[in-house]
């Protein structure tokens, strides 16, 4: 899933405006008729369909035709929603080459407006595991918002969140720069994953600072959970930074004993086979003093700063990320199959639908859409 950086520097405003509009039809529809489309676009010159052909031939939306006909983004077409907002708050002047790609994300070098390259993160969430998204459907209030498109967005919300707060408390991680929907922008480390060194003078000393990491984020009353020689990168001089934050976890979860030794042992015996060092003795999380509870701090303001409403923190702190990560491992070429059960609530829910559309225009895309509007 490539992507390309041609369309967004020629796409219109009416595209743009098409597309806006099945995002938001989306909420309510897992495919969203023409007639939907229309009325929440509103283009001044009409022509809806045209342009709906011209972004299936793009491939930025897709025709399905289920209990009834309609269409639905793709993620290269909410990535260019993603991206071109970024364009416009000035943070991205061209997209570069691809750096990395996971089960759960697209990681692309980008060139701010100072010529700096930055780091974009795409969420990619449930595109293996779809069907374990699904059955998470309870967790998530029973609603049609269990959709790729919301899940990315939560996971990105958190992975920005949580990057601003260890950024704040001085952990070495990514400067975060913007996110908007699945995505997110950082600074670009000048390192790279430990998986990548083959040889180190100070081997020792970066395993205790790795581990210094991980007791300093634990005293914020986190766990990382992912924390390997994916996550953690190296530069030249043998300075360690981490990055990736989707699934950490506070220390009040269930599991946190048991991510914290996983974390600590995978790093040590990858330390031991590679490096032939180890840290004889790693302190166990109860012993080590909650200074802070980010975890908490985020949930109280964080979201509430980053425009998440009541329900969405409960579904944030519902669906379990590291649950999720797991369940990929399990379900690979996992596709979505598409059940329909929610359809028929969603075509009759328009007072929702309205009021999700309403709310929609007027933050994102308020500029490509009042103008034109206020012209009349
Ligand atoms: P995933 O969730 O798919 O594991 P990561 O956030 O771990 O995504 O990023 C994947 C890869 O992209 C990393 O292993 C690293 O090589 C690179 N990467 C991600 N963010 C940065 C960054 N800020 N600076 C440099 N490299 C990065
Ligand atoms: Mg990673």
């Amino acid at each position: 899933m490539k992507l390309d950086a041609t369309i967004l520097r020629y796409i219109t405003k009416d595209e743009i405006r098409v597309l806006t509009a099945i995002e938001m039809g989306m909420k309510n529809h897992e495919v969203v008729p023409v007639q939907l489309i229309e009325s929440i676009a509103k283009l001044k010159r009409g022509g809806t369909f045209k342009i709906i052909q011209g972004l299936l031939k793009y491939k930025l939306i897709q025709h399905l035709n289920k209990q009834y006909s309609g269409y639905s983004l793709t993620y290269q077409g909410y990535d260019t929603l993603a991206i071109h907002t970024f364009m416009k708050r000035g943070h991205i002047r061209e997209i570069g080459s691809m750096i990395g790609t996971g089960k759960e994300s697209d990681i692309y070098l980008c060139v701010d407006n100072d010529g700096n390259e930055i780091v974009l993160k795409l969420a990619r969430l449930g595109r293996i595991s779809f069907r374990q998204v699904k059955n998470k459907r309870d967790y998530l209030n029973g609603r049609s918002r269990h959709n790729w498109l919301y899940l990315s967005r939560l996971g990105a919300i958190k992975e920005f969140t949580f990057m601003e707060a260890l950024h704040g408390a001085g952990l070495p991680v990514p400067s975060p720069i913007s996110q908007n929907r699945h995505a997110i922008l950082m600074s670009l480390l000048p390192a790279t994953t430990l998986l990548n060194v083959k040889r180190m003078e100070r081997p020792q000393k970066v395993l205790n600072e790795a581990i210094d990491i991980a007791i300093r984020i634990a005293r914020l009353g986190l766990v990382h959970s992912d924390f390997n020689q994916f996550n953690i990168l190296a530069s030249e001089d043998e300075k360690i930074y981490v990055i990736d934050f989707p699934q950490m976890v506070s220390r009040n979860h269930k599991n946190a004993n048991e991510f914290w030794m996983r974390d600590l042992e995978c790093l040590n015996s990858y330390f031991s086979r590679r490096f032939e060092v180890e840290c004889a003795e790693f302190p166990k999380l109860e012993d080590i003093e909650i200074e802070r509870n980010l975890d908490e701090e985020i949930k109280a303001s964080g979201y509430v700063k980053q425009g998440l409403n009541k329900k969405e923190i409960e579904d944030l702190e519902q669906l379990n990320l590291v649950n999720l990560k797991e369940d990929a491992n399990l379900e690979e070429n996992e596709e979505e199959e598409g059940e329909e059960e929610e359809n028929e609530e969603g075509l009759e829910n328009n007072e929702e639908n309205k009021e999700n559309s309403e709310e929609s225009l007027s933050e994102e895309e308020e500029e490509e859409s009042k103008p034109e509007e206020d012209e009349n």
